[in-house]
């Protein structure tokens, strides 16, 4: 039986040719078989590198069937290449299923790097990208949008999101409807003649693409929620709905010694555990003078 092939995942340029690595073009013209996102655009990019392999289509709308004939190529050992139309193959393009079913067959799958506009917006952003999630295009479909504008409200890591050019005044009206006045970087037309790298508000950039038709290909980074807000913000939604007695009560209920209830309340509501106890003493001197107020001894 044949050795199996090699799957390759070759990123190319995201507008910028001279992106395109050594050795995506030396893995590009060795493989047998090309499978591109779409042949027409990756033509030009193939003839420029002078790569004379075969190209067969891979996209959206034949990720399965396809794949499932290309797994049939590989495991008959030879070795294919697939790329998408710009960047990354498997980042808001085909990709992944073919990687999950040459992975179920035994297939070697092998990364070949390159551009990618999720990353190079986010370096040159300005936001932090120590911890950063990527939420691709938002969702068309508005329930599940909702539900994941909803989970960004307390995301507190950088944001990146793609748009295209007609969604993106929309877009940002919607983020900026979820998450108020944060910071936002808006990544254009990266590695190209026009690049733009805008770092403002997400009002401030509905107001600028209401007067201003966006064009070309953008990524949005988004700040994430600032922690200690988010601290905050819990501590003061538990200090309404709980008074001291009753968030200790329910600690005391779990099975806790007083001094660690005492200790997580404090924790829970930002206090420390002396206000905590001289709260409680208070409340109980409080309560119990009530009680002699009404019922005197
Ligand atoms: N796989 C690609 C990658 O690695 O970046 C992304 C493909 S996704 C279908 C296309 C989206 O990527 C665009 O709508 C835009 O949001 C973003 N994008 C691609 N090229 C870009 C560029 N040069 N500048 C800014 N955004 C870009």
């Amino acid at each position: 039986m044949a050795e199996c092939g090699i799957l390759y995942l070759v990123a190319t340029p995201i507008g910028n040719l001279e992106d395109m690595t050594y050795r995506a073009v030396r893995i590009l013209s060795e493989v047998d078989l090309i499978a591109a996102e779409d042949t027409r655009g990756s033509i030009r990019l193939l003839n420029h590198f002078e790569i004379r392999t075969p190209m067969t289509s891979y996209h959206e709308y034949n990720k399965v069937s396809k794949a499932k004939t290309l797994i049939e190529t590989m495991l008959g050992g030879k070795n294919v290449a697939c790329i998408t139309d710009a960047g990354t193959p498997g980042i808001s393009d085909p990709g992944e299923v073919l990687v999950q079913m040459a992975l179920d067959h035994g297939i070697r799958v092998v990364p070949v790097p390159g551009a990618c506009a999720a990353v190079n917006a986010l370096i040159c952003s300005g936001q932090g990208t120590r911890r950063f999630c990527f939420e691709a295009f938002l969702p068309a479909e508005k329930k599940e949008r909702d539900l994941i504008l909803e989970e960004l409200k307390e995301e507190t890591r950088t944001i990146v999101v793609y748009e295209a050019p007609h969604r993106i005044l929309r877009t940002l009206e919607l983020l900026a409807a979820a998450l108020g006045g944060r910071s936002v970087t808006i990544c254009r037309e990266l590695t190209k003649k026009h690049e733009e790298i805008r770092r403002t508000t997400l009002p401030e950039a509905v107001r600028y693409y209401e007067e201003n038709e966006p064009r070309g290909e953008f990524v949005l980074v988004v700040a994430g929620k600032d922690r200690r807000e988010l601290i905050r913000e819990r501590q003061d939604e538990i200090r309404g709905s709980l008074s001291l007695e009753e968030h200790m009560k329910q600690y005391l209920d779990q099975g806790l010694e007083k001094k660690e209830a005492m200790k997580a309340v404090a924790k829970d509501r930002g206090m420390t555990k002396r206000e905590v106890y001289s709260q409680l003493l208070g409340e109980s001197q409080e309560l119990h003078s009530r009680m002699n107020r009404r019922f005197p001894e």
